[in-house]
């Protein structure tokens, strides 16, 4: 797949919908130039230098009026993102003169883009691999600088790179077994054969194993903590939500196409994007106190990753206290023991039997204490095994490629009962082969068009 396979011209706005300072319309494809230069007044882009940035007008053709002031990039094949010849139309922002160009461009020989079709053309033409062309929908997606740094790595194909010597590795000793089993003139061929499969299978599979051990912390980088704050009525919840929204919350990327719900959905507490659950639940307390039932507590308890269970230090435990306590025990739970600014009459004690005391954080969110405890506490109880090392080694975030690893893994436990079992070497053969196909699949170097129908589709259109 080195050539550039021959597709038709695409364009699409790649700039987030909206009003914005600029806008880019991204063109690609072998009539890429000569249609913008149909709408362009300005230097002749048939001749300027690749990788130029040019200064002009768009003109409607047949009326010759302006319709923007605009730059234009061209980048010539292969040197692009989709390795195709690339025009990107910077006009100034705004829904009105950005359709009008888009539609310019449409009626004058490109095709509009489906989501994600322009980095389906950059896997396509050998550019980027599957688990790369992954990476930059993570990072289109990326919530915290940490989700960021990890799809930052496998952009630049870091797993690939892996998954790639493991298949080498494969593939080798697949090679050498057909070479023992096509000349079987030593007696112990059949023994020599079944050692090196068995060595082999051991060795990818500590890999593998090693892999899908970050994919826990991988998977919570990339989906979010789903976290469930829950407590009786007054006791705190809307108060230290609405700490953990405003305060330092620097979410990196005001993402493109991502509306505005999903973000507010998500915090950042020190690198773990918190995936908030029923917020809305807990905004509505106010009003209706008695909606907020343990029914309401418990759906939120069920999706969640982490429960935090607020308790009002300031009143003596409840009977709903300790139900809250008891349905979450089985939880991963911090506890949170609120109002420690007033008098305490729940102690860290009385709680000793529902957590340890790491767990249990004393908190005062009107006088600000104990909230940067609790933001450490978070981010130790899912980056303990040192996420600061692990960012720059080789994580697997995503769904489908864990899936992949499992079913690897699988195959390769298959490969080992069956020489444990005594299996003839061509049957252990045909489940080591199949591992050497699923990790291709993670690559995209054996894959089927609805994968990358389904995959791609899931991008923004422009990218
Ligand atoms: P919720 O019903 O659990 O959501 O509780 P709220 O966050 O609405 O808080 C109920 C009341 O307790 C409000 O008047 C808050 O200002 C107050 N409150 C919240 N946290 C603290 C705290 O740490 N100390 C004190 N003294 N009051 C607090
Ligand atoms: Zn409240």
């Amino acid at each position: 797949m080195s050539t550039t396979t021959e597709f038709d011209t695409i364009a699409a706005v790649a700039t987030p919908p909206g009003e914005g300072g600029i806008s880019i319309i991204r063109v690609s494809g072998e009539d890429a130039i000569s249609i913008v230069e149909k709408v362009y007044r300005g230097k002749d882009l048939a001749k300027v230098a690749s990788h130029t940035i040019n200064y002009g007008h768009i003109i409607e053709p047949k009326t010759k009026d302006e319709v923007d002031e605009v730059m234009v990039s061209v980048m010539r094949a292969p040197k692009t993102y989709t390795k195709e010849d690339v025009v990107e139309v910077n006009c100034h922002g705004g829904l009105v003169a950005t359709n009008e160009i888009l539609q310019l461009i449409l009626s004058n020989g490109a095709r509009m883009a489906e989501p994600g079709e322009f980095t389906k053309r950059a896997f396509l033409n050998g550019r980027l691999d599957l688990s790369q062309a992954e990476a930059v929908m993570d990072l289109i997606r990326a919530k915290t600088d940490k989700s960021m740094k990890v799809a930052l790595n496998q952009l630049d194909g870091s797993l690939s790179r892996l998954i790639k010597n493991l298949r080498q590795d494969i593939l080798e000793v697949l090679a050498q077994v057909e070479v023992n089993i096509d000349y079987p003139e030593y007696d112990d061929v059949e023994t020599l054969t079944t050692k090196l499969l068995r060595e082999k299978a051991t060795e990818v599979r500590q890999s593998i194993e090693r892999l899908l051990k970050t994919a826990k912390q991988g998977k919570v980088l990339r989906d979010g903590l789903a976290t469930a704050i829950v407590g009786r009525p007054n006791v705190g919840k809307s108060s230290l939500l609405n700490h953990l929204l405003h305060e330092d919350k620097a979410i990196v990327t005001d993402v493109a196409g991502t509306t505005r719900d999903v973000i507010e959905e998500f915090v950042n507490v020190r690198g773990v994007p918190l995936k908030l659950v029923d917020t809305a639940g807990i905004r509505d307390t106010e009003d209706k106190v008695e909606k907020i039932g343990v029914e309401r507590s418990r759906k939120a308890i069920n999706t969640a990753d982490l429960v935090l269970v607020v308790i009002n230090a300031s009143e003596p435990l409840t009977d709903e206290d300790r139900n809250l306590l008891d349905i979450t025990d089985d939880d991963k739970r911090l506890i949170i023991l609120n109002k420690t600014d007033l008098e305490r009459k729940v102690s860290n004690e009385d709680l000793a039997d529902w957590a340890k005391p790491e767990d249990i954080i004393g908190t005062s969110v009107l006088t600000n204490q104990g909230l940067d405890q609790l933001e450490e506490r978070i981010a130790s109880l899912f980056f303990d095994e040192g996420i600061e090392s692990n960012q720059n080694s080789v994580m697997v975030t995503n769904a489908r490629h864990i899936g992949l690893l499992n079913q690897a893994n699988d195959a390769l436990g298959d490969v080992l009962h069956g020489i444990a079992a005594g299996m003839p070497v061509d049957l252990v053969q045909i489940d080591m082969t199949r591992c050497w196909n699923l990790l291709g699949e993670i690559t995209g170097d054996s894959y089927q068009d609805e994968l990358l129908d389904q995959l791609f589709s899931q991008f923004c259109v422009g990218k």
